[in-house]
């Protein structure tokens, strides 16, 4: 497959900010996301690994086939969800994110949130969390508290002009095999589908 780094789809601001990184520059593919955009639920990973660089694709590798099991297990699919990531270039060695990366990386996620108005939006992992829970102030992530305090939890959450319910969630790669954390993640997941449900109304004059 070719590259899409040099795709005419990314002439975008948002996008010319992403490129200025070092992860653009080493990475094979942009992971822009993937399911259904007129979805109600989002989900925001970190960023993407290896496979994920290869075929352009979010959440494509064994973190990602983890989350198709645990999305079956509570009875909803891709169609029911849009799924993007924090940064969307792969970080040289799947290290961490650097502060300056998140800030660079993120208006393009805001640009999607923008778009696709989620109504839930389910931060999977710790950099998302604390991201969201920072209001989208990098300076302030270091400060929020972990995923183990907040999974579960709904917040109302501010981002410039942005407002949505944020429910945190453990990332499918740190619950692989542990029992009672995919319990805790179906649980959680009942919160989010009820928080849908109960804003979606019966439904009558739409
Ligand atoms: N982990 C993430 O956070 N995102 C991906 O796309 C893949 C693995």
């Amino acid at each position: 497959m070719e590259s899409n780094k040099s795709s005419s789809e990314f002439f975008f601001y948002e996008a010319a900010l992403v490129k200025k990184t070092e992860p653009f520059r080493n990475c094979t593919n942009i992971v822009v996301g993937k399911g259904n955009l007129n979805a109600d639920i989002l989900f925001v990973g970190e960023a993407p690994g290896r496979n994920e660089d290869e075929q352009g694709v979010p959440f494509c590798g064994a973190a990602g086939k983890n989350l198709d099991k645990l999305l079956a297990n509570v009875g909803l699919s891709l169609d029911d969800v849009y799924v993007a990531n924090i940064l969307k270039c792969r970080p040289p060695e799947n290290r961490d994110p650097l502060p300056d990366e998140i800030r660079a990386h993120t208006p393009w996620l805001l640009k999607q949130i923008r778009e696709m108005k989620p109504k839930v939006i389910c931060s999977l992992g710790n950099y998302a969390t604390k991201f969201f829970l920072a209001g989208g102030n990098v300076d302030r992530m270091g400060e929020q508290n972990g995923i183990t305090q907040v999974h579960g939890k709904i917040r109302d959450v501010e981002i410039e002009d942005l407002k949505f319910k944020l429910i945190p969630l453990f990332h499918p790669a740190a619950i692989i095999y542990k029992r009672a954390l995919i319990d805790d993640w179906e649980k959680d997941m009942e919160i989010v589908k009820n928080e849908i449900f109960n804003n979606r109304g019966l439904g009558i004059g739409d």
